[in-house]
């Protein structure tokens, strides 16, 4: 298959490059001292983001249920055994109503695996700061959720807001910023206690979840792995890969390697306009990635076919295509090229041009 939907997790995410490939090989051969081999690539995960401090989790599914255990425990081996049941802490857990959100489960229910109960502020449309400040001033609050997603619904309030109200509060603020390796600076810059990104979406690591931010609250992370956080280990090949991935990121350019991106999506964007009822046009990643994804316009009375048709077409083909559909009723289509060669794009060019020429009656 092909796949042009970004980091997708029914798809198999990413692709790692050689380098991370090598270093899980050899650790899965290796043994290691694990507590060692996690404080190394703590002190790794500081000095490559800047953050106080960091630790390796599974996923980031993981590290958000494990950060809301942490916010509730700290690190008190008692009350981490103890978990999900929370006895008498503090276990409400809010959350902006439009960051619930469904990344192929729902968020909430990691804060539930916890112990937490979540607690949706404002409406899906928007979260007032007069609601925010009402939820958390609520005793028993044990922590913020934030997330910095495409998937986010409503108004987006500025994140720095919310975490300073939660502070004044006393209230610890996470924020999971799973595909958001890129902007991990600017996450940790809101003063969140806790920034939660994923090792296998744009970094190409193995499966894992960086935890990142203030020592206590990592160390209350790392603690858990005494408790819930034992069915959430990372394994020794995703931390040995996780550190190969940190160090292919470093050396990167990010700015040339941005340019090459919209180079890339600027001539994918002109072929496709130039087939039977489409246009297209480089569109920048909403979230503020440094990389612009194709969206292409389907008027189906030209192409023959709408756009769920045309996205149906080209999954139904050998190899399958899979791009993004989310808008695809209002006639939209978008696809993202980072992870593809140029061959791929290729093939993507010739079989939408097949199902297209088939679709308008054009003659080829
Ligand atoms: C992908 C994603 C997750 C889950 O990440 P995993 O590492 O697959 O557990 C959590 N939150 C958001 C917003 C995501 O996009």
């Amino acid at each position: 298959m092909i796949n042009a939907r970004g980091p997708f997790t029914p798809v198999g995410v990413s692709r790692s490059d050689e380098r991370v490939g090598r270093a899980v090989a050899q650790a899965l051969s290796g043994f290691f001292v694990m507590e060692e081999l996690h404080e190394l690539a703590d002190r790794a995960l500081a000095r490559a983001t800047g953050a106080e401090a960091g630790t390796v989790v599974h996923c980031t599914s993981s590290a958000i249920t494990l950060s809301v255990a942490a916010a509730m425990t700290g690190e008190s081996a008692e009350r981490i055994a103890a978990l999900p049941d929370t006895g008498g802490l503090p276990a409400r857990v809010v959350l902006p109503a439009g960051h619930a959100v469904d990344y192929g489960h729902p968020l909430v229910q990691d804060i539930r695996l916890a112990g937490g109960t979540p607690v949706l502020s404002g409406s899906d449309s928007a979260c007032t700061p007069e609601e925010l400040e009402k939820d958390l001033a609520h005793p028993g609050t044990a922590c913020l959720v934030l997330v910095s997603s495409r998937l986010t619904r409503g108004a987006r309030a500025p994140l720095t807001d919310a975490v300073a109200a939660a502070h004044r509060r006393g209230v610890p603020a996470i924020i999971d910023g799973a595909a958001q390796d890129f902007r991990v600076g600017e996450l940790l810059d809101t003063g969140a206690d806790l920034v939660l990104v994923s090792g296998q979406k744009y970094l190409g690591g193995p499966t894992a979840g960086l935890v990142l931010g203030r020592a206590g609250a990592v160390r209350s992370v790392r603690a858990q792995g005494k408790g819930i956080g034992r069915a959430m280990k990372a394994s020794k090949e995703s931390i040995v890969g996780t550190l190969a991935a940190l160090e292919a990121r470093q050396e990167l350019d990010v700015s040339a390697w941005a340019r090459r991106q919209e180079d890339k999506v600027a001539r994918f964007a002109a072929r496709a306009a130039a087939l039977p009822g489409l246009t297209a046009h480089p569109v920048p990643d909403p979230t503020g990635l440094p990389f612009p994804r194709a969206a292409l316009r389907v008027d189906a009375a030209r192409a023959g076919l709408d756009a769920p048709a045309l996205a149906d077409a080209l999954r139904a083909g050998d190899p399958q295509i899979w791009l993004y559909t989310d808008r695809q009723d209002d006639g939209e289509l978008s696809l993202e090229l980072v992870p593809l060669s140029d061959e791929e794009v290729e093939v993507i060019l010739s079989r939408m041009a097949e199902v297209l020429t088939e679709g308008s009656g054009v003659t080829r």
